[in-house]
């Protein structure tokens, strides 16, 4: 993620009043994208891929600790931190939601200047976590994927090839004199 860019914050929450405050509270540093119910939130994490998800727990069709659990199951989502945003106050919802995965719980009524700091420390984090994930993977005086990354994109062909029963061809290049 560049560092221009601004970072994207999906944020669920069925009631249309505090939807609009928490976007009113972060459209200032971030892209909001909104959703009122869990179907919606995981149709639209896959689309906008956001850097952050606010989600609250008591939603209309399913609780929001059941959208984290699936979130964190699909691996396509599962770097997304989620910051549970709720009513719920006891001990035992917010063990819940850090159970289910969220990195963080914090309980309404919203204050602006918390929730902004929040935000920005996650989104700080995330991206931390990304340039470690990314050098980890690439070659650090060329910039093409090292052996780590060829080791898990074998691994990853060999097995859909094992499903699909398709072969699988690989081209060995040596560099002399490199
Ligand atoms: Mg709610």
């Amino acid at each position: 993620m560049p560092k221009d860019k601004k970072p994207s914050v999906l944020t669920v929450e069925d009631d249309d009043a505090i939807r609009a405050f928490i976007s009113g509270v972060l459209a200032s540093e971030c892209d909001v994208h909104s959703a009122a119910d869990g179907a919606s939130a995981l149709a639209l994490a896959v689309d906008k891929m956001p850097d952050l998800i606010l989600l609250d727990v008591g939603l209309p069709d399913t609780d929001g600790f059941e959208v984290c659990r699936r979130l964190k199951a699909n691996p396509v989502l599962a770097d997304i931190p989620v910051l549970f945003l709720t009513g719920r106050t006891s001990s035992m919802d917010e063990v819940d939601g850090l159970e289910a995965g969220g990195i963080d719980y914090i309980t309404k009524p919203i204050h602006p200047a918390i929730l902004r700091a929040r935000v920005r420390n996650h989104i700080e984090l995330k991206r931390s976590r990304d340039t470690l994930a990314r050098m980890a993977r690439l070659d650090g005086l060329t910039g093409v994927a090292n052996r780590r990354t060829f080791d898990d994109m074998l691994l990853r062909e060999w097995r859909r090839q094992a499903r699909t029963g398709k072969t699988l061809g690989v081209i060995m290049i040596d560099v002399d004199h490199f």
